[in-house]
Order: structure tokens, then sequence, then C-alpha cells
């Protein structure tokens, strides 16, 4: 039990892939805490998660706003002492699609508020926590959609973009003291936020894009969240303890079939 006794904070823990990572960190012993803004999605979260054991917190938190990020961090300490792995992965894709000339200034700021200021927060203070045992391993979840940047997608994709290169600074800002810092790129992976796409299709239309995420990679089928879990299991744990700066992509071969 390579987790056993390690303490995790999970933002955008409540549902999805960070869920996941949640579910596997707790079946691996480890001490956890998760993240989100709504406080009946971190109950449900919660009852499922004590059923593994009771080392876990939820703490509600939008992650665009300081002073809650700051508490977040604080209540992981004064719970569990310490902060050994970070997984800043709270996303959405709210607001209405739109090209740029249409696309609102209140969502292009919400995009960014969760997106960029939002994970340099998480970074701030979760790293003012690791350097105090000069250790620990953050994974910050960007997209595909930073490197493929699709029509319609603009302010999703240049904040996710962002998260690489936030990434790439402070993995060499703390790289000596310990502190690795890696991004995870997930392709399409059914979580409730690719399921809210099937919302209201018909049946042959849910067909149809069900048929368009399964032709877009070289597996031919849509991820699932455990499959992006493991791959941040793997960054947090020291069998990737050279491993820093990088953006892992999991996205079933899409960015290279092109
Ligand atoms: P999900 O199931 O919808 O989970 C998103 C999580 O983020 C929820 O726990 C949500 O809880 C939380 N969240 C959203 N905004 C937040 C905020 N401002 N502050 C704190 N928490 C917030 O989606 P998912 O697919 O697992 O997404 C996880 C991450 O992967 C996101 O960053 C997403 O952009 C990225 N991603 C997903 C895919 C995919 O295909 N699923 C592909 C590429 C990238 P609340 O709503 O309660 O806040």
């Amino acid at each position: 039990m390579k987790f056993a006794d390690k303490v995790a904070l999970i933002t955008g823990g409540t549902s999805g892939i960070g869920f996941s990572v949640a579910e596997r960190l707790m079946r691996e012993r480890a001490k956890v805490v998760i993240a989100g803004r709504s406080a009946s999605k971190g109950e449900k979260a919660l009852q499922k998660l004590r059923k593994i054991h009771s080392d876990v917190l939820f703490v509600q938190t939008d992650v665009s706003r300081s002073y809650e990020v700051k508490k977040m961090v604080e209540s992981v300490v004064e719970a569990f002492g310490k902060l050994d792995y970070a997984f800043n992965n709270a996303g959405h894709a709210e607001g209405k699609p739109a090209l740029t000339h249409e696309f609102s200034e209140v969502d292009f700021d919400n995009m960014m508020g969760v997106t960029i200021k939002g994970v340099w927060l998480c970074l701030k203070y979760e790293l003012q926590a690791m350097l105090k045992n000069e250790s620990g391993s953050i994974v910050n979840t960007s997209s595909l959609d930073a490197l493929i940047c699709s029509p319609g997608t603009t302010a999703y994709a240049a904040g996710k973009s962002g998260v690489i290169a936030l990434t790439k600074a402070v993995a060499q800002e703390y790289g000596g003291k310990g502190i690795r810092v890696n991004t995870l790129t997930p392709g399409a992976i059914r979580t409730p936020m690719i399921e809210a796409k099937f919302e209201n299709l018909s049946v042959e239309q849910g067909q149809l894009l069900e048929e368009k995420y399964n032709s877009l990679n070289a597996l031919g089928r849509i991820g699932k969240p455990e499959e992006a879990a493991s791959t941040v299991m793997w960054l947090f744990s020291d069998e990737a303890s050279f491993i820093t700066g990088q953006n892992i992509i999991v996205d079933g071969g899409v960015s290279f079939v092109g």
C-alpha cells in the first residue's frame, strides 16, 4: 500500500475523474479531502467514499475564490497534518457555447476563473503546505481541447492551454524542493461532463454522437474515468519520481491519429 497514510486533496473530487482518483486513493488507505461547489454532490460522494474508510472530508469550495481555496488547504492540514498530493482537477463546460464574436464576457471570466485562476490559487496554497516537508506531487487537469483548439472552444482551450504552461513553470520553480508537478490531458472520458452532451438527444442522435466519439481515437471508444485515474495515481507515486513538468495525454490516441 504505497499510499497508506498519505494525504491527498482533490478539487472536483465529487464527480467523474476526480471521484475516481479519490476512490483509488482511499482503497490504498490514503487520507483524502475532496472539494467542489455543490454541498449535495459533496455529501453523496462522501457517503460512497466512507464505505471504504472514514479518513475522508468534503470541503465546499469554489476554486476561483481565493479565500475559499486558502481555507480548503488549511482544512486539509488541520484535519490530517500535512499535504502529500494534490489533484487540481475542478473544471466545467458551463456557459453558452458560441463562436468568439458572440461569446459572453461573463462566461469567459467564469471559464478563466476555474481553469487559470483556480489552478493558480490551488497551486499557491498547496505549495505553501508542501514546502513545509519539501515533498509533494501535484497533477493539474488540462484537456485535449488545449492541443486541438476546435472552433467554439476558445475560452476553454485557452484556459486549459494555460494549465500546461503553469505546470511547466511551477515544476521548474519547485523541483529543487522535492515537489513534482505534471499535467493530465484527457480526451473524451465518460463522466457527467460528457453525459451532459447526450441529454435532450433522441436515441438516434445519441447513437450518432456515441459513434462520433468512438471514431475519434485509435482505440475506438470513449475512455473510462478509472483510466484517467490510473495515470494520476502513477504520477503521484514514486514510480514517477523522475517525471515533472510533463503533459501526459490520456486520449486513446486521438492526438496522434490527428
Ligand atoms: P465532472 O464529472 O463534471 O466533474 C467536474 C468536477 O469539478 C465536479 O466535482 C464539480 O463539482 C467540480 N467543479 C466545477 N467547477 C468548480 C469550481 N469552480 N470550483 C470547484 N469545483 C468545481 O467532469 P470530469 O469530466 O470529471 O472533469 C474533470 C476535469 O477533467 C475537468 O477539469 C475537465 O475540464 C477535464 N476534462 C474532462 C474531459 C472529459 O471528457 N470528461 C476531457 C478533457 C478534460 P461542482 O459542480 O459541485 O463544483
